[in-house]
């Protein structure tokens, strides 16, 4: 037995599961598990990684101020006010980390991610559940959670893996009614998809104790390279600045991510392929049986009998090289998440179910 034990709560760290890549005797499979950009980064990032490999004896940036300033850019957003990580996970780690300890509750939702609770371990805080309404964030549950311990209140809005949204009066209203001691984070991973919607920077600037974040991962496409940002009052970017290690992101991610978020056809053509494509292959799979709800992001959750049904999709669809996500770890357990791949991608999903459900492909 090892002497050197670790702090309360990290052996109760269940690790995460990634999405799935490779089925065993399976050649030329198709991963729709991990909600990656089907096109891939931007050729424009893929040209700045590239031309960093020249500099590479350098040490990064440490303000990050030139990719801040772009982001600002894109988004009407003040620099000064945004802080960057790698991938968003590392920003909802240092509000973690930052506002969180032991003792203190940490509220996350049924269906919520699932670095949620991951995350307020490793702060040594007590992570705790709250259910949702039918695939729906539940304002008023969520306010029925909340007690003098509460700290954190993580939401995603649109969500994953339920793809839906949170009302923006009940979002409004989570952010009236919380304590101001209390750090609601607004995890906007999926925000590009959603046309008019500014991923909550409206209330980070009404209350001072809302964060947003953001992702490079989804819609750039630059899961691989692992940044992501948050937006904030001052005084909560300031605080997350001193658990952020100094050289967090690497020079080659820095100057990706700065590319890809100048590259604005790009990212119209994303977005505009991922909204055409999830709209035809939800209303494709639900013409024979299997529903969905109207999906915000670049995925759709579908709904099968039950459990049985869903993981013997999930088997035959694995058989025909297409990987997707089972999420009964989600408490979705009749349910499996299709990330919106390009149009062949969507095409062999619909095939390949509509032959699973006993119909001609
Ligand atoms: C993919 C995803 C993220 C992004 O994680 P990164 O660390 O930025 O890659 C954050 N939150 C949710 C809900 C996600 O699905």
């Amino acid at each position: 037995m090892n002497k050197i034990t670790p702090q309360p709560g990290i052996m109760d760290i269940a690790l995460y599961q990634g999405g799935q890549s490779h089925v065993a005797g399976v050649e030329h499979v198709i991963k729709l598990s991990s909600n990656e950009n089907p096109f891939g980064p931007s050729p424009k990032a893929i040209e700045a990684v590239r031309d960093s490999a020249a500099t590479l004896h350098r040490y990064p940036s440490t303000d990050h101020a030139s990719l801040r300033a772009a982001i600002g850019d894109r988004h009407g957003l003040d620099p000064a006010r945004i802080v960057c990580g790698v991938g968003s996970d590392e920003v909802l780690q240092f509000a973690a980390q930052a506002y969180a300890g032991p003792g203190d509750e940490v509220i996350y939702t049924e269906h919520g991610f699932s670095m949620y609770p991951i995350i307020a371990r490793m702060a040594g805080a007590t992570p705790v559940m709250v259910p949702e309404r039918d695939r729906h964030v539940d304002v008023d549950n969520i306010l029925a959670a909340v007690t003098e311990q509460t700290r954190i209140v993580f939401v995603t809005n649109p969500g994953n893996p339920t793809s839906t949204m949170i009302p923006e009066a009940d979002l409004l209203r989570l952010a009236e009614a919380l304590p101001q001691t209390c750090l609601m984070v607004i995890d906007g991973a999926y925000a590009e998809f959603v046309d008019g919607f500014d991923g909550g920077a409206a209330l980070v600037d009404r209350f001072e104790n809302v964060i947003m974040t953001r992702t490079f991962s989804k819609i750039y496409g630059l899961g691989g390279m692992r940044v992501g940002w948050g937006y904030a009052a001052q005084s909560i970017i300031d605080v997350l600045n001193r658990v952020r290690q100094p050289f967090n992101l690497s020079l080659t991610a820095l100057a990706a991510a700065e590319a890809a978020v100048k590259d604005e056809d790009y990212l119209t053509f994303c977005h505009s392929e991922n909204a055409r494509l999830r709209v035809w292959l939800s209303a494709e799979l639900a013409k024979i049986g299997v529903p969905s709800d109207a999906s915000c992001t670049n995925f759709i959750l579908v709904r099968f009998a039950d459990r049985a049904e869903a993981e013997a999709c999930d088997d035959y669809l694995k058989t025909q090289g297409l990987i997707v996500r089972r999420v009964a770890g989600y408490n979705l357990p009749n349910a499996l998440r299709i990330t919106v791949g390009d149009q062949e991608a969507c095409g062999r999903v619909v095939a390949a179910i509509t032959v699973f459900k006993g119909g001609a492909a």
